[in-house]
């Protein structure tokens, strides 16, 4: 009987698709990255462009598989959101990004946001608050520092939870952002009507900024609109010069891209961040 149980199990996993069982296997790899610890961050500068400080960095994760080597996010986040396990590893992920800020303000680097990205699933069904509450008392570090990002369809998703969530996140001194923003169906009117701190503009833009005038009054327009809401602006994904002076010119307060840095391990940072003139 078990013979034929193995039989079925085999003849069911050819009839599956190659993609099916990818994604099966992935799955699997995943539980044990967790269990394992085979998740690591890097983190990308978030550049003032009065100043040229840092004023934040942006949390991203890798996953450094025994065989496969270091991992994209796009490879595997998609996964973990549709099997829920995205709730696990954003927990560590926020635990392993609150404590390296707060090690970093201890070893008397500036007080620097860290940006950390939420899913869909876990803004909408999971409890955030107390993942949040938790990983901020964990790393003793203020609520001010730790900033979350959410796309423009995470927001539109379930409107008056939105609302509901981003107040409580504000009152207790957490920082929101619209990641990606232009690409989704966020109105820009949304931008005055949720607590939000920050506006990041998406990199398909900024790349196109100088090659497509159209982009560039998009561009504009969302950079004036948001500081009519008092918003902070950040372009994403500059890596040109030319890039960089279009965004100084349309008044665009920070900028993370290439361009400063790509997101580097967390001792590469701590250099950077030491350094109080990094570019
Ligand atoms: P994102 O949140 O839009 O993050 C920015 C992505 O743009 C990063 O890719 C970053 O490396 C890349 N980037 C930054 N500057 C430039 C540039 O100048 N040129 C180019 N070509 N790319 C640039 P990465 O690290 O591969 O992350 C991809 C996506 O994976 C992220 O997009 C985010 O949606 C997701 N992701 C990453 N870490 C996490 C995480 O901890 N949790 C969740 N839920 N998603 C994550
Ligand atoms: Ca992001
Ligand atoms: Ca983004
Ligand atoms: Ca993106």
């Amino acid at each position: 009987a078990r013979e034929e149980g193995g039989d079925m199990a085999a003849r069911y996993r050819s009839h599956m698709s190659s993609d099916a069982a990818q994604r099966l296997a992935t799955e699997h790899a995943l539980h044990r990255a967790l269990a394992q610890q085979e998740f690591v961050l890097h983190y990308q500068p978030q550049v003032c462009l009065k100043t040229g400080r840092i004023l934040g960095v942006e949390a991203l994760i890798r996953w450094q598989d025994p065989h496969f080597g270091l991992v994209p996010p796009g490879r595997f986040i998609p996964i973990a959101e549709e099997t829920g396990l995205i709730v696990p590893i954003t927990e560590w992920v926020l635990a392993t990004a609150c404590a390296q800020a707060g090690s970093w303000q201890r070893a008397g680097m500036p007080g620097i946001t860290m940006a950390v990205n939420i899913s869909a699933r876990l803004f909408n069904h999971g409890d955030l608050l107390g993942i949040v509450d938790h990983a901020l008392m964990a790393a003793g570090l203020e609520a001010r520092f730790l900033e979350i990002e959410i796309t423009e369809g995470v927001i539109m998703r379930d409107l008056d939870h939105t609302t509901d969530l981003l107040r409580e996140l504000r009152r207790r001194g957490v920082r929101a952002s619209v990641d990606d923003f232009g690409t989704g169906y966020c109105a820009l009117g949304y931008l005055r009507d949720f607590p939000l701190d920050v506006v990041k503009i998406d990199r398909s833009f900024v790349q196109r900024l100088g090659a497509d005038v159209r982009d560039e009054a998009v561009t504009a327009t969302i950079i004036q609109i948001a500081h009519t809401f008092a918003l902070h602006v950040v372009a994403e994904g500059a890596e040109t010069a030319s890039q960089v002076r279009r965004l100084v010119a349309l008044d665009c307060d920070a900028l993370q891209g290439y361009y400063f840095s790509r997101p580097v391990p967390a001792e590469e940072c701590s250099r950077l961040l030491r350094n109080p003139q990094p570019f």
